[in-house]
């Protein structure tokens, strides 16, 4: 029954005509959750007798008329997102009983507009992977095919609204994390500009890097939640104080409009499935048919975005994940004999191997000897890339490309491989290495009847244009219609 709902604005319809209430609406929810967690393993926490208590003071405010902007919106949140009072774990063993002891902002205003939090979602461990087989609490497996990964890190996010879990999820992107799952699941993943939502209450992966992204069914909702979530906070001095836009009221401000948008010549070239590059192929045409120009462009550095975004991802995650000592909260070993060998022992015994390498290899990039080789290197290197991506803003108004080469693989095949994995995040971290906004959205099924993502790129803080591009595109029609 909530499967039918594309977007909150049709839900809300619903409650204000009496059609549905809140308490039905989470009770839906869960009874999806009931039926299908065991086998795709999406939440870590289910909030049951909260939310059903949460519901009913919501309808309670509808029927006099003073529910907040999100009333009837239920949503699932990454486990690396601070709320209050509730458990947090980042998807490690080392967070093992931590309980949050305030939300993060981005939450809070969510809250505030009356949003309905129905649990918390398996990740990879501190948002460190590609498929979500790097969480503590076992991979989240693909509603459309279970022997597929989900995507990584906000796996469990894509899946509960892949499988009508909850309306929408917040996760958080990285370098893909958003909008990889979002393109294996097919639905519409989002990331913001960097210092577009306070990062306050996001648990720290890499933090030059971080931002909090939304999971959900269409563009619209995306907007809406966005607005909400997004401008500055006292505790976040890299938020941004622009002004935030009514991106949801402008999502048909570019109506008519024609567009100049590039893809790169070398996404093309090497191993990219042949029914995903026939589905990009036929959204060009498309594009082109609907009187935009779509141009194949150079980008000789796209071979520099990987090592660069793993150089210095790694970097700063060795750095911010020394807080987790054992010491104050978490995962404490109780074989240790003195100081070090309890940071040791604590740290070897509950920090998975994925996480464990990264800090090893983020110690060695900023060691003395070897910082200015790799890590002044690659802040250099991360330069250039940010110039040659606005040089390419100054011409083109969008930049496009497939979210990944491939469609969601086969569980185990990728953690077997770890270069395999990393190159799944060819055309996502560009975004975040240079912290501009981009948008994975729905580009039909393969014959599998396997989801296929389109990843668009906009200018910093062009979330507007953005999102009411993507709009107008989730309206043509995708591969699968025509195959
Ligand atoms: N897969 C990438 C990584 O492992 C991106 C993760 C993310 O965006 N959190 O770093």
């Amino acid at each position: 029954m909530v499967e039918k709902y594309f977007t909150l604005s049709e839900i809300q319809s619903d409650l204000k005509q009496g059609r549905i209430s809140c308490s039905v609406l989470v009770n839906e929810y869960l009874k999806n959750i009931k039926d299908r967690n065991q086998e795709l393993n999406v939440f870590l926490e289910v909030f049951e007798e909260e939310v059903q208590q949460k519901a009913k003071e919501i309808d309670t405010k509808i029927s006099k008329g003073n529910a907040g902007k999100l009333a009837g919106l239920v949503i699932g949140i990454k486990d690396i997102l601070c709320y209050k009072n509730h458990k947090c774990s980042a998807g490690s063993k080392i967070l093992e009983g931590f309980e949050s002891q305030f939300t993060a902002t981005a939450i809070q205003r969510l809250i505030d507009e009356d949003v309905i939090i129905i649990g918390r979602q398996n990740c990879d461990e501190f948002g460190m992977g590609s498929t979500n087989e790097n969480s503590a609490y076992n991979a989240c497996k693909n509603a459309s095919d279970t022997q597929k990964v989900a995507g990584g890190s906000s796996g469990g996010s894509a899946v509960a609204v892949q499988a009508n879990m909850c309306h929408l999820s917040i996760g958080s992107d990285t370098g893909g994390s958003v909008r990889l799952p979002a393109g294996y699941c097919g639905v519409v993943g989002f990331k913001p500009s960097y210092g577009r939502i306070s990062r306050w209450g996001l648990i720290a992966y890499a933090s030059s890097f971080d931002c909090i992204g939304t999971l959900a069914k269409s563009s619209q909702d995306t907007a809406l939640v966005l607005e909400i979530m997004a401008g500055s906070d006292d505790n976040d001095s890299t938020v941004s104080g622009l002004e935030v836009p009514k991106y949801s009221e402008n999502l048909e401000i570019l109506t008519g409009k024609k567009f100049k948008i590039a893809y790169y010549q070398e996404s093309l070239k090497e191993g990219l499935n042949p029914e995903v590059e026939a589905a990009f192929k036929l959204k060009i045409n498309q594009l082109q048919t609907q009187g935009h120009e779509v141009t194949a462009v150079d980008f000789p550095l796209i071979k520099a975005l990987l090592p660069t975004y793993y150089v210095l991802t790694t970097a700063e995650v060795s750095s911010n994940l020394n807080r987790f000592d054992g010491i104050k909260y978490g995962h404490r070993s109780s074989n240790a004999t003195d100081l070090i060998s309890h940071y040791k022992k604590t740290r070897s015994e509950a920090l998975g191997f994925e996480a464990q390498k990264r800090i090893m290899l983020g110690t060695f990039v900023l060691s003395a000897n070897y910082y200015d080789a790799y890590y002044t290197k690659a802040q250099r290197v991360r330069r250039l890339l940010k110039e040659h991506t606005n040089q390419l803003f100054n011409d083109y108004d969008f930049i496009i490309s497939p979210t990944s080469a491939n469609t969601a693989p086969s569980l185990g095949v990728k953690s077997d491989n770890p270069i395999a994995m990393y190159l799944t995040d060819l055309f996502t971290v560009q975004a975040n290495v240079v912290g501009c906004t981009a948008i994975a959205i729905p580009n039909g099924k393969d014959t599998k009847n396997m989801p296929i993502g389109f990843q668009i790129m906009a200018n910093t803080f062009e979330e507007e244009k953005l999102l009411a591009f993507a709009n107008y595109i989730e309206q043509l029609p995708n591969y699968e219609q025509n195959h």
